[in-house]
């Protein structure tokens, strides 16, 4: 894979759509309550305590210029980009997404879902430097740092129990050696946290793409989704759409996809120009072809075609 996203003319939909089909999981959604710290790869003598945390519990962290550790946890980093992350950070730096992967990301395969993602670039020879947005003063971009900056020292696992209507969010407190913000005396709830580290507008547009690598990672524990792989194609479709919304966007306006997927008027009206509403389209549109989710519709003479091949191939197989 390369940090070029594939060009859209590259792809056609209808053709993605079959492959797709070809290669969903047919499975439940799995329970995972008791094997969370397995599918995050949490081992109980890693810095992370495998404690949940939720929105009211309470721990003991502040971080401010004055801590011996100042700017320790910002060199050596390795740090994945949420797709909001990149629509923030590149707004920022005055770049399209395409500049700002090229310049400051290096693709790389999320740990647990093996799914593609984008990872800042550390500065150094060994690219073990600091990120490229440290300073000694602090962080150059703070008012739009990436989301794993704000949520540290906590992290967040987002997982669907069976029987339960919505998605369930957890909390673990991440404690490095080197972190001294642990023994500053101050104490707040994780809502609280949140709130002030500015996580909410991250949350909100990043939850279907935090869905899809939790999904993911998580039917890899527990032997889904029927040991088969999205397949390289997918792959790069999946990684265009989370890290490049100028390509998704000539992907949708551009090949077959609104002659394949029911997108009413008004949606294509606001996707034109809204990136947050774009990401939730490509976010609906990869739930669709990687779980078979409803969370998209064929037109109804895509359907009709595909239910007639599926016939041929049944007529022809039997
Ligand atoms: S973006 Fe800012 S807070 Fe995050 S690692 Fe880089 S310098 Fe540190
Ligand atoms: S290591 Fe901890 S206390 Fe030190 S600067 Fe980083 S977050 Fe703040």
């Amino acid at each position: 894979m390369t940090n070029s996203p594939t060009p859209p003319e590259d792809i056609d939909p209808e053709a993605l759509e079959a492959e797709a089909e070809a290669q969903r999981p047919v499975m439940e959604d799995a329970t995972v309550d008791d094997k969370i710290a397995q599918s995050l790869g949490i081992k109980i003598d890693s810095p992370i305590q495998p404690v949940r945390l939720t929105e009211t519990d309470t721990f003991n962290f502040r971080c401010h210029k004055d801590v011996p550790c100042w700017n320790m946890c910002c060199r050596n980093i390795d740090l994945t980009l949420t797709p909001y992350d990149i629509l923030r950070l590149s707004k920022r730096l005055d770049l399209r997404p395409a500049e700002f992967l090229l310049q400051y990301t290096v693709p790389a395969l999320h740990d647990k879902s093996d799914l593609p993602v984008a990872k800042m670039k550390t500065t150094g020879e060994d690219g073990k430097g600091p990120c490229p947005f440290n300073q000694p003063e602090g962080c150059t971009v703070y008012e739009d740092r990436p989301a794993a900056c704000r949520y540290y020292p906590l992290g967040m696992v987002s997982v669907k129990m069976k029987d339960m209507e919505g998605k369930d969010d957890f909390y673990f407190l991440v404690k490095e050696e080197h972190c001294q913000g642990h023994k500053e005396s101050k104490t707040q709830t994780v809502g609280e946290f949140r709130g002030e580290q500015g996580a909410f507008p991250f949350e909100r547009v990043n939850r279907g793409w935090i869905d899809i690598l939790m999904k993911m990672a998580s039917w890899k524990v527990l032997g889904g989704p029927m040991g088969k792989e999205p397949s390289a194609q997918t792959k790069k479709m999946f990684f265009m759409a989370t890290t490049d919304v100028d390509s998704f966007r000539r992907f949708v306006f551009e090949s077959k996809f609104l002659q394949t997927y029911h997108v009413d008027d008004t949606a294509q009206e606001i996707i034109k120009d809204d990136d947050e509403a774009l990401l939730a389209l490509a976010f609906d549109w990869l739930k669709n072809v990687l779980f078979n989710e409803a969370t998209i519709t064929l037109k109804e003479d895509v359907m009709q075609q595909a239910i007639a091949r599926a016939r041929e191939e049944l007529a022809g197989g039997g």
